[in-house]
């Protein structure tokens, strides 16, 4: 078993000016909430040249339900998967991206690295057979956005803080625990590797009204 190596997202988020520490909050506030609702726009203005960006698998496509593989090998295909999923994760303006997002049904995902807890100079983190291993008592709710879902935003109630344990690009384990929007962001992403996505939080109804929405939305695309 290799060594751990704890990359800690509470360091990062225990200072005050960033994540003040709070315990149960229903509304989160809307300034870091926006960067994720951001996640839903369009590619960013940045360099497109040479860089690997993905289109982005949309709902009800059913490569978002695929089964996952477990990576075992951690060679250059897996660095390459790394590369086009972080192109396509900035193009977006993404704070998180999943693998079945790309159209690839891997267990891997990543994670802005601000929101990690690093500097935005740092690549993005990523998440290889990611665990959860434990959530905190409390929960918020706070709307979120994805990018399989452009313009559409769901409330989901979510612990407050979660740890989770994964893999890098080489294979070392680490853990990371993360509080609000980080937590939010770790279990949106995981969720994506088990076929979890936001309309299994919520009703029929309000699943057929954002079924209609994409498809308008598709429409318009591919009408331009
Ligand atoms: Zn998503």
């Amino acid at each position: 078993m290799q060594e751990r190596t704890l990359i800690s997202g509470i360091a990062a988020l225990s200072i005050p000016n960033k994540a003040p520490k709070r315990k149960v909050v229903q509304k989160p506030a809307t300034a870091r909430l926006n960067d994720y609702i951001s996640l839903t726009g369009g590619p960013s203005g940045r360099i497109l040249l040479e860089m690997a960006i993905h289109p982005i698998v949309v709902w009800p496509d059913p490569r978002l339900r695929e089964e996952t593989q477990t990576i075992k090998v951690f060679n250059e295909s897996v660095q390459a998967l790394y590369q086009d999923l972080a192109d396509t994760m900035y193009a977006y303006n993404g704070l998180g991206i999943a693998a079945p997002q790309i159209g690839v049904a891997k267990k891997m995902f990543l994670v802005e690295p601000q929101l990690a807890g690093l500097s935005p100079e740092d690549p993005p983190v990523a998440f290889i057979n990611c665990d959860v291993l434990s959530e905190g008592d409390e929960y918020e709710e706070a709307d979120e956005g994805c990018l399989s879902f452009p313009g559409i935003y769901v409330p989901v109630e979510r612990p407050y803080q979660t740890t989770v344990c994964a893999q890098n690009l080489k294979g070392e384990i680490f853990e990371m625990t993360g509080e609000g929007l980080l937590a939010r962001c770790l279990l949106h992403e995981n969720d994506h590797l088990t076929g979890r996505i936001l309309v299994d939080f919520v009703g029929p109804l309000k699943k057929k009204m954002i079924k209609l929405k994409l498809k308008k939305h598709t429409d318009e695309i591919f009408a331009s």
